[in-house]
């Protein structure tokens, strides 16, 4: 027999199967090691495929497959499929297909498994009794064995650890009582479960839906039992209580003996919904994060592959869960950009999701207050049916939004970044015993340092980004927010000398600062980066939040994420502006998104929220529409544009990253790049549809010690223009001081 394998680690133009002679029985999806190259040195492997013969050209013979590792890993015919799927739609290689799909830890030869070991009496109590009284040779002499005996005789089995606590035993005398057939030692895997603890309060109560959320769950109901694929759009304004429809959702599949995959932006920041999806679905859940250690993502794995598992909830990765017979795919919050990978393969969920669903037939189910654009004109133009929730469960009413000029403020004298009205809005919220939030998108105490003698602007050595002042405590420092570097501040100008240092734009903790300067009698909780390092911090702080044991919640867009506070009654947005600026078509997308989803904090309850927004231009549509929570209006124009200028989702948009140690080699690439983008496009490509932006220098130019170029490539992605970017990529393999990264509709341009 012979087999195709793919190998997990090489370079993407060398990557193709290569034939191997095999043993009868091996199967597609094997992980094997396999000798590769003249020394012949073992390499590892994936079977794709296993035939009865193979072309051998002459003079050369066929190695065989030398071994396979842990048959647990073998992937299915469906993520073989998915693996090819990444492979031909993100540019990458199989084995980072592979890799991505299979937990880490899982082509180690010694599997990262813990086995619980229980030992046990094969031998009645009577007969063990009668070896304890013996005498001579028949019985048993050493104190060890003897201790365990008697042990076992008292309570029937043991787990082995606890065996080894008793005082004189040791892991010998319990080996010897199992070689005279004493005892039997049982082996049982132990599998990891950090999130049963939730399970025990089991929530089974029924979900009652209002009208308006019932006709929501109907829709879905029944694009479910279509058993097609199918694609929905639930669009939730803040507060309608999607989640609830949701679950009903899921109830209803779990039901019907499908499984579920649900995938949250991010864990850490959303406690309660995984603590609300654990007690209600039990054992029966498995949760999957990058915070869980290698073995418990193992675990998981197993626990999701052995059929253990109806829901899985987790962040981008769970969307390759092993599950089987999936009925649902539910991408929450789906306009978030962590869906998107950046790094290889830089796959969007959404799209592996939806190649899931097609292979399943399932639902795959969108949810958002503000949709991503791009969703909300498939949803538009029918490719995903359109599930509206427009009412506010439970009667609340949506936040009324003021906007408070902020040079008007400056006119009137006031240069404290609290505007008058939020001022004494905050006043109230004390008087009234009630909460607040307080909004900024920016952390660090002042994000641009500069010299007024001599305008030198404090930049990081590593990147060309400026330096962020950090002051907490007394303790001052400068930190680069992109590589992570840190310096003491200095007194003077680094370039001048002049001690005419300027700190401007303000960060949340100069607002914390600010804040308890003129309002001593309010207490404050400041929560971004700096402050939630600890691994439970985060869950704490929100924790007393809600207990009462602060009067403003001041943060970065972590406080903007779907808690709910019900004595919030006002949220304050320091600066609107911070998002707007940045040379990036989605900007406006990103800015109403972040400005509605925080808008929506206030008023969740019964009493009625404000939301004060502090702007430099209130004239701002973007900023406007996100004050009325009104993404419809705000769609209407976004696709206007989108479709004048050419953006997606009216072309498709490829970026090509040079990176390089030296600017001149990297110069130099450029233009071969460049060169060799042309000579594609108007030869054997000359009928593809493009517009090539560059070579031009990435926004950051200078990253952590290397230097980026870019081209953009505005076109129709299909098989043949994947082709040509593959061939690309491919072609420029040779040049080893330069690297060349293509990414397929980035999030960020
Ligand atoms: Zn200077
Ligand atoms: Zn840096």
């Amino acid at each position: 027999m012979f087999c195709e394998v793919y190998l997990l680690d090489t370079p993407y133009h060398i990557d193709r199967p290569f034939d191997y002679s095999c043993a009868p029985g091996l199967i597609p999806g094997s992980i094997v090691r396999v000798p590769f190259g003249r020394s012949g040195r073992t390499r590892l492997g994936v079977v794709t495929k296993v035939k009865e013969s193979c072309e051998i050209p002459e003079g050369v013979t066929v190695k065989g497959v030398a071994g396979t590792v842990s048959p647990v890993f073998t992937l299915t015919e469906e993520m073989l499929g998915l693996c090819f799927f990444l492979k031909e739609f993100t540019l990458c290689t199989f084995g980072e297909a592979v890799r991505t799909i299979l937990p880490p830890g899982a082509f180690s030869d010694i599997l990262n498994v813990r086995y619980r070991r229980t030992a046990r009496l094969i031998l009645s109590k009577e007969a063990v009794a009668t070896l304890l009284s013996a005498t001579g040779r028949s019985g048993i002499k050493s104190e060890g064995q003897r201790q365990v005996l008697r042990f076992l005789m008292d309570i029937g089995s043991s787990d082995f650890e606890v065996l080894k606590q008793l005082p004189t035993v040791t892991t010998a005398h319990i080996n010897a009582l199992r070689d005279k057939g004493v005892i039997a030692i049982d082996e049982d895997e132990e599998i990891r479960n950090p999130y049963s603890e939730y399970a025990k309060a089991r929530d089974t109560s029924e979900i009652i839906l209002s009208t308006a959320q019932m006709k929501a769950y109907d829709t879905i109901e029944s694009l479910y039992s279509e058993d097609k694929p199918r694609a929905a759009l639930l669009y939730g304004i803040t507060g309608s209580g999607k989640t609830k429809v949701i679950m009903k959702a899921i109830d209803r599949t779990i039901a019907d003996g499908k499984s579920v995959i649900m995938l949250v932006p991010e864990i850490a920041l959303t406690p309660q919904t995984v603590s609300i999806f654990c007690s209600r679905y039990g054992e029966r859940v498995a949760v999957i994060h990058s915070s869980l250690s290698q073995g418990e993502r193992l675990d998981a794995w197993r626990r999701i592959r052995r059929g253990d598992v109806d829901l899985v909830i987790g962040t981008r990765s769970a969307i390759f869960a092993p599950l089987n017979n999936i009925g649902m795919i539910v991408i929450d919050e789906e306009h978030e950009h962590t869906y998107k990978s950046e790094s290889d393969p830089k796959y969007h969920a959404r799209d592996v999701a939806s190649y899931r669903c097609g292979k399943h037939n399932a639902l795959m189910l969108l949810a958002s207050a503000t949709p991503a654009v791009e969703s909300f004109y498939k949803a538009r133009t029918g490719v995903y049916t359109l599930v509206p929730l427009r009412e506010r469960y439970g009667g609340a009413s949506l936040p009324k939004a003021v906007i408070v000029d902020m040079r008007e403020e400056l006119r009137l004298g006031n240069p404290s970044p609290i505007s008058q009205r939020l001022y004494n809005m905050l006043l109230d919220v004390k008087e009234n015993e009630n909460q607040a939030i307080l909004f900024l998108n920016r952390r660090g105490y002042s994000s641009h340092i500069s010299c007024k003698e001599c305008g030198e602007v404090l930049e990081c050595p590593r990147c060309s980004v400026s330096l962020t002042y950090h002051s907490v405590g007394g303790q001052s420092s400068l930190h680069c927010h992109m590589c992570g570097y840190r310096s003491p501040s200095p007194r003077a100008c680094p370039s001048c000398s002049a001690e005419a240092l300027s700190f401007l734009g303000f960060g949340t903790q100069k607002l914390e600062s600010e804040m308890s300067k003129y309002l001593p009698e309010m207490t404050l909780m400041r929560m971004d980066a700096d402050t939630t390092t600890g691994k439970l911090a985060y869950d704490r702080m929100l924790d007393d939040f809600r207990q009462g044991r602060a009067d403003i919640l001041l943060g970065t867009q972590m406080v903007a994420k779907g808690h709910d506070f019900p004595r919030v009654t006002l949220v304050g947005v320091a600066l609107a502006d911070t998002s707007l600026h940045v040379s990036d078509f989605r900007a406006a997308e990103r800015t109403f998104s972040l400005l509605t989803q925080v808008i929506g904090r206030a008023g969740r309850a019964t009493e009625d929220g404000v939301a004060v927004i502090q702007t430099f231009q209130p004239t701002n549509e973007t900023i406007r529409l996100a004050c009325r929570q009104d993404y419809d209006s705000f769609y209407e124009g976004e696709i206007a544009l989108r479709r004048e200028l050419s953006y997606p989702p009216f072309c498709d948009m490829v970026q090509l990253t040079l990176t390089a140690d030296d600017e001149g080699e990297l110069t130099r690439a450029a233009d071969e790049l460049s060169s060799i983008v042309k000579a594609k496009l108007e030869g054997e490509y000359s009928r593809l549809p493009f517009v090539v932006y560059g070579p031009f220098e990435a926004q950051i130019y200078k990253l952590n010690e290397k230097y980026r170029m870019r081209m953009m490539v505005k076109c129709k992605l299909n098989s043949i223009s994947r082709r040509m970017f593959s061939e690309i990529l491919c072609e420029f393999a040779k040049n080893r001081q330069v690297t060349l990264a293509v990414d397929l509709n980035p999030l960020t341009v």
